[in-house]
């Protein structure tokens, strides 16, 4: 793994490496496995591996987590290694925001909707950032996680609408033994935190039973979910919302054909964090673990 910091650096490696397909998976480090499982997606589909390392600020609103986001660059350096990734580039502030930078990159419907009400700028600075790396790496794949649900449908609304030449790959949640979905965040949870914040999953994989037993109303849906949080005292909830999966609007009566995405975000001792579950058509016999 060639570990690079220098945006001029990145540049010149891709320069020789022209003609080489590149899977990228863009990151904010503090690696785990559910990163792991877009390093594994990349290595099998591509010629070369690209991952960026970089807790982008301008997706952090005004008393967000920036400053106590985890970082762990050692770690990080580790699993870029044992996963055969070719290069790790662990971007800086000043080559990526330098002193006098000024453009703004906004997918204004999507971003409005769910995380958005709540994080006003954040699909913003993500949108920003994301086509900023895909300047620089040029890959021919990008690899996003389906957790991050809405950053995933807005940087696929970018890459169409600004003709971007690339394919951009979604992989599945990934979690732990108990349901709760891997994140960064999840080193900043409270012993106590990190008992309950299960719950979450919990309720969505509930609501996700009832789907695939039939079950189609809505208010039915959200009821299923919306009980075993409410029944936790720790956590407090942003948000639980039943949308279409491509429009991000929530679902008024019933889930037609089209499917439906049912998502969370809750605090969990002081800790944001976000779940979702994909109600579709054909994997309704499949359940959920
Ligand atoms: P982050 O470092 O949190 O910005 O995440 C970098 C990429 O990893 C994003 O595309 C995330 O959606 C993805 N990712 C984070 N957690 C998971 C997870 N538990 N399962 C699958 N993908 C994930």
């Amino acid at each position: 793994m060639k570990g690079l910091d220098r945006l001029d650096e990145v540049r010149a490696w891709r320069a020789q490496a022209a003609t080489l397909r590149v899977g990228f998976v863009p990151t904010m480090g503090a690696l785990h496995d559910g990163h792991r499982s877009l390093l594994q997606a990349a290595r099998a589909h591509n010629e070369v591996v690209v991952v960026s390392v970089f807790v982008n600020p301008t997706q952090f609103g005004p008393g967000e987590d920036l400053a106590v986001y985890p970082r762990d660059r050692e770690g990080d350096e580790r699993m870029l290694t044992e996963e055969g990734v070719d290069v790790g580039w662990f971007g800086t502030i000043d080559d990526l925001y330098p002193r006098g930078f000024a453009t703004r990159v906004e997918v204004p419907t999507l971003a409005t909707r769910l995380c958005g009400r709540q994080r006003p700028g954040h699909f913003a600075g993500v949108s920003l950032i994301v086509l900023k790396l895909l300047n620089v790496v040029r890959p021919q794949r990008a690899y996003f996680g389906l957790k991050d649900y809405q950053q995933y449908c807005v940087v696929r609304q970018l890459v169409a609408d600004l003709n971007l030449d690339l394919e951009i790959v979604p992989c599945p949640t990934q979690r732990e033994s108990d349901g709760l979905a891997m994140s960064s965040r999840n080193r900043r949870l409270s012993n106590e935190g990190r008992r309950v914040a299960p719950i979450l999953y919990a309720g969505l994989a509930a609501a996700k039973r009832g789907f695939c037993d039939g079950e189609r109303r809505a208010s039915a849906l959200l009821m299923t979910a919306l009980r075993p949080i409410l029944d936790e005292p720790r956590v407090r909830l942003e948000y639980l919302d039943l949308v279409d999966p491509r429009t991000l609007v929530p679902i008024e009566g019933t889930v037609d054909q089209g499917g439906a995405v049912l998502a969370v975000a809750a605090h969990v001792d002081g800790v944001r964090l976000i779940d979702n579950v994909l109600m579709a058509e054909d994997d309704a016999t499949t359940g959920v673990r």
